[in-house]
């Protein structure tokens, strides 16, 4: 292990730092005192533009990296875009962590995604599942992009010795989060389905698929936590997964934020839309060993998510 982060003495560039990810680890940051946070809006630093994005951060010479910053999306901008998901992904975070390493950032941290993992992946999923078999068709494109991201990482500290780790979260939620129905990820889509239907006096909400799919959702708030710690107690080639330990079927979901919501009506399913990998529920044995474990239950996060919805996005 490297040298204890003393957080008051460091400068951390989190790239994406405006969104539901970069924004709350922020937060956390801010709480440990850091001693200085760099950050660049998109509209301010495309990320994708090589050139303004090496001197930006080059010249910032930040002393941590944190990369947050993707085009993310659900399961349907996902399959309807596979090229921008994947040439978006490999450019942002190959430009980072090349300018990275033109300043010399010994400890950076690189996020993923569970969507990396085979289709058919043993439950709860390993980290050396990676690479074993076919991945989900529906996110195929991010999952490449974060599969190369990993393995660059992996050759900077092979050729370059840096100390830079990479993290797979699971689904993840919360404030700052996408209610754009055609972009968006289950979790916030729900949230915004219900309410609308709940304020317009709808009888009937339709949602995608069957319903029977499983999934594991973490606040990310909790995954904040995780991101400081693991730059704290880990550094190994090999990427470490943080989920919630749990998971639960989309129907399920469904009824809860419906509850939350106060939505009283029925919820038909829409088979025409994918359902998408059966089941992705991490196995977390690893990053639960260095002493995290999250804390934000589905109900209180899904509470507090949907108050921030009301009052900001709704
Ligand atoms: P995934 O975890 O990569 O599959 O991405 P999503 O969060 O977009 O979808 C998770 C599951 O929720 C899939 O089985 C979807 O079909 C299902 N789902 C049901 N209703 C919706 C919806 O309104 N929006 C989204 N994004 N997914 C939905």
């Amino acid at each position: 292990m490297p040298e204890q982060i003393h957080w008051p003495d460091v400068s951390v560039y989190v790239a994406g730092h405006n969104g539901l990810v970069g924004s709350a680890i922020v937060r956390a940051l801010e709480e440990a005192g850091v001693g200085r946070i760099i950050g660049w809006r998109s509209s301010e630093l495309d990320l994708r533009d090589r050139d303004a994005a090496m001197t930006a951060i080059t010249e910032a010479k930040p002393d941590i990296v944190i990369d947050a910053a993707a085009r993310v999306g659900g399961i349907m901008a996902n399959s309807t875009y596979p090229v921008e998901f994947l040439k978006d992904n490999v450019l942002i975070q190959t430009n980072v962590m090349d300018a990275a390493h033109a300043c010399d950032v010994d400890r950076l941290l690189f996020l993923g995604s569970s969507c990396i993992y085979p289709r058919h992946a043993t439950q709860p999923i390993r980290e050396s599942s990676l690479m074993t078999g076919p991945l989900e068709p529906t996110n195929q494109a991010y999952a490449m992009a974060k599969i190369s991201g990993i393995y660059y990482i992996e050759a900077h500290r092979e050729e370059y010795g840096r100390h830079w780790i990479s993290a797979m979260p699971t689904n993840l939620y919360g404030p700052k989060d996408n209610f754009d129905l055609e972009t968006s990820h289950v979790l916030p889509a729900f949230i915004r389905r219900f309410h609308e239907a709940k304020v317009s006096g709808a009888p009937t909400v339709t949602v995608w698929g069957t319903g029977a799919p499983r999934r594991e959702f973490l606040h990310v708030d909790d995954l904040a936590q995780a991101a400081l710690t693991l730059l704290q107690t880990y550094d190994s080639p090999e990427t470490i997964n943080v989920g919630w330990g749990d998971d639960l079927p989309i129907k399920e979901l469904a009824e809860t934020v419906a509850d939350v919501v106060g939505f009283e009506g029925d919820i038909a399913w829409d088979t025409s839309k994918p359902d998408g990998m059966p089941r992705k529920l991490l196995d977390t044995t690893r990053i639960n060993a260095l002493g995290w474990k999250p804390s934000i239950t589905l109900r209180d996060g899904l509470a507090s998510t949907y108050a921030w919805y009301v009052e900001n996005a709704a």
